[in-house]
């Protein structure tokens, strides 16, 4: 199968209740509402936006560690949202998922071997002690850490060392897909391209395929072959990576883009800074019509309060905005742009 990963109409729904007894429902959250994209095997998808704006909820929903509410996920060709729950158990070992934060998802009582041991042990991998020993070693090797390490405790790594960790444990299991949550975002910035290089020889050595989430757009830009962009439980862009990056088309794209700065200190940075008005808006209550409209520089009266603008093709790109080609092509100019 080409398409390892096929997310049609996603939907995760959170209720939000009231009363004594937290059983009157008053709302919903609608952490993702109607996502639809593809992962091919053996490639990165990056996801990127904000904080809130339901990238993560999306990353556990696609692994069904949170229940989607609408929509299908299919893995490999099978209908995850339909599996029953011990099967399921059965599919979680062909995919995986890394956290942000090693020292918080590491039992701080248990030591590397332990960690690494309970995988395998729980997915009845492994014949012997001495082939479970093997898988452990190459594991360990694959990652860069060293024998020793086998005895030692979460506690007594550094933060490059203890995401390695993170990644052997996913990786000891043997998976096709690992889900990365903001792998490298609680690292220094030195060891930061450590972790995306080593995540990218991994790919390349074991044919994983990815999906990075990420704030920081730089952190997804060389991994990625693909971006996808989220604003308020919805993608509003998606193109492959180089496309994306010279010359994004969704309005907030723009703006994302136009805040990450220029590599070169030696290089005028000529870009025009596209500053948001006002805070993400609150998913329990997103705004009508293009859910970017309150704070997007290029919105135009009434349609864009009004209509809710769908995900098309735009060349090689995805775009959810009414005004993408005029905007383009600048005949639509920015309302607010600060120098
Ligand atoms: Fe901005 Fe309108 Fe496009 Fe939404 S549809 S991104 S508000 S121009
Ligand atoms: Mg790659």
């Amino acid at each position: 199968n080409e398409i390892l990963v096929e997310v049609r109409d996603l939907k995760v729904h959170f209720p939000i209740t009231r009363g004594v007894l937290f059983d009157r429902v008053v709302g919903h959250v609608k952490a993702v509402d109607g996502v639809d994209l593809d992962i091919p095997r053996g490639r990165t998808y990056g996801l990127v936006g904000e904080s809130g704006c339901g990238k993560s909820t999306l990353g556990r929903a696609l692994l069904q560690l949170t229940p989607p509410t609408g929509g299908k996920v299919t893995f490999d060709g099978i209908d995850l949202t339909r599996m029953a729950p011990n099967k399921l158990r059965g599919m979680r070992r062909r995919m995986q998922m890394i956290f942000q934060d090693p020292m918080s998802s590491l039992d701080p009582r248990q030591n590397v071997e332990s960690i690494l041991t309970e995988g395998l042990h729980a997915h009845g991998i492994g014949e012997s002690r001495d082939e479970r020993r093997r898988i452990i070693s190459e594991t360990l090797d694959a990652v860069g850490l060293p024998r020793w390490a086998l005895s030692r405790y979460p506690h007594e790594f550094s933060g490059g060392q203890r995401q390695r960790i993170g990644i052997a444990r996913a990786l000891v299991l043997g998976p096709e897909l690992i889900v990365a949550d903001e792998p490298v975002s609680a690292l220094d910035v030195s060891i930061q391209a450590q972790v995306v290089n080593l995540l990218d020889e991994l790919q390349d050595n074991l044919g994983l395929t990815y999906l990075v989430i990420a704030h920081d757009l730089a952190v997804v830009r060389h991994i990625s072959d693909v971006v996808g962009v989220m604003y308020l439980g919805a993608l509003v862009e998606e193109a492959p990576s180089d496309r994306l990056y010279s010359e994004p088309l969704h309005p907030y794209t723009r703006a994302l883009m136009s805040a990450v700065p220029v590599p070169d200190p030696d290089v005028e940075d000529r870009r025009e800074r596209i500053l948001l008005a006002g805070d993400l808006p609150s998913p329990a209550n997103p705004p009508s019509g293009c859910r970017f409209h309150t704070r997007c520089p290029w919105a135009q009266p009434t349609r864009c309060a009004e209509e809710r603008p769908v995900l098309r093709q735009i060349g090689r790109s995805r775009v959810a905005c009414h005004w993408a080609e005029r905007i383009a092509s600048g005949e639509l100019r920015p309302h607010r742009v600060d120098a």
